[in-house]
C-alpha cells in the first residue's frame, strides 16, 4: 500500500502512522522527523530548513521533493510506504504523482484525518515528544507514566520550539493557504479518505484500517 496522511498540524498524523505502518508493515516517512534529525546532526539540509521550520512556514518545495524523490528510491518502499506531512503544496503533489508514475508505482489512497482548528490549538500546545526515540505524547490525552520521561526508551520529554502559542497560529494559517488545496486535489483523483479525527485515537485508528481494507479490497 502506497499512503499518503493529509490533516492540519495536530491532527494526529505521526500518532496514527506510527500504528499504521506497524499494521501494514510499510515504512512511516515523515519529512517533518527527516528535517528535525537533519537540524540534530547539524548537516546541510538541516541549516537548510531550520529558519523556515522555527517560524512555522513551509520548507521550498525544491528541498522537500528532492529529499523525498531519494527516500522513495531505497527498496524498503519497494512494497508499501507511508508519506507523513508530505505533500504539502499542490507542487510537491503533482511532483508526487510524476515521481511515482515515472517509477510505474501509484498511490492507493490519501487518508484525511478532519479536526477542528480550535481543537489543533490544544493539541500542539500540550504535545511532548521524546527527544531520544521521537515518541509523542500530550500531557492532557496521552501523558507518559512519568511526567516528562518517555514510557519507551526513558528518554528526556521535549516541547518543540514550533509548538507554542504564536508559531502555532502561523502554521495553521499556512496550512488553510497552502495545504488545504490538496483535499479538493485528492478529491478529485478518487483517492481521498476523510476521517474523523477528533475520537480517541484508538476510535480514529480503527477507522482508518477499516477504510483502508475496504479500499483494498
Ligand atoms: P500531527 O503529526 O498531525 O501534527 P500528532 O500525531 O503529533 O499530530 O498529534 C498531535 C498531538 O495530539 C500529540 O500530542 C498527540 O499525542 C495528540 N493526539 C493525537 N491524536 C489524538 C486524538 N485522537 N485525541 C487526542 N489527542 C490526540
Ligand atoms: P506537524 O506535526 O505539525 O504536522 P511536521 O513535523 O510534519 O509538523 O513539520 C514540521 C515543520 O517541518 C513544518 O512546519 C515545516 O516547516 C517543515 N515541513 C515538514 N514537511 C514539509 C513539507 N512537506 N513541505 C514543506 N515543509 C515541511
Ligand atoms: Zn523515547
Amino acid at each position: 500500500m502506497n499512503l499518503v496522511l493529509l490533516g492540519p498540524p495536530g491532527a494526529g498524523k505521526g500518532t496514527q502512522a506510527e500504528r499504521i505502518s506497524k499494521e501494514f508493515q510499510i515504512p512511516h516517512i515523515s519529512t517533518g522527523d527527516m528535517f528535525r534529525e537533519a537540524i540534530k546532526n547539524r548537516t546541510a539540509l538541516g541549516a537548510q530548513a531550520e529558519k523556515y521550520m522555527a517560524a512555522g512556514e513551509l520548507v521550498p518545495d525544491e528541498i522537500v521533493i528532492g529529499i523525498v524523490a531519494e527516500r522513495l528510491t531505497q527498496p524498503d518502499t519497494a512494497g508499501g510506504f507511508l508519506l507523513d506531512g508530505f505533500p504539502r503544496t499542490v507542487p510537491q503533489a503533482q511532483a508526487l504523482d510524476k515521481f511515482l508514475e515515472e517509477n510505474g508505482r501509484s498511490l492507493t489512497a490519501v487518508v484525511n484525518i478532519e479536526v477542528d482548528p480550535e481543537i489543533l490549538v490544544a493539541r500542539l500546545s500540550g504535545r511532548r515528544v521524546c527527544a531520544t526515540c521521537g515518541a509523542v505524547y500530550h500531557v492532557a490525552t496521552k501523558p507518559s507514566k512519568e511526567p516528562g520521561i518517555c514510557d519507551l526508551c526513558r528518554g528526556e520529554l521535549i516541547h518543540r520550539t514550533d509548538d507554542q502559542e504564536a508559531t502555532i497560529k502561523n502554521r495553521l494559517a499556512v496550512y488553510h493557504a497552502q495545504t488545504a488545496p490538496l483535499v479538493q486535489y485528492y478529491r478529485e483523483s478518487g483517492l481521498l479518505l476523510p476521517v474523523n479525527g477528533e475520537r480517541a485515537i484508538d476510535e480514529v485508528y480503527q477507522e482508518i484500517v477499516r477504510e483502508l481494507r475496504n479500499r483494498d479490497r
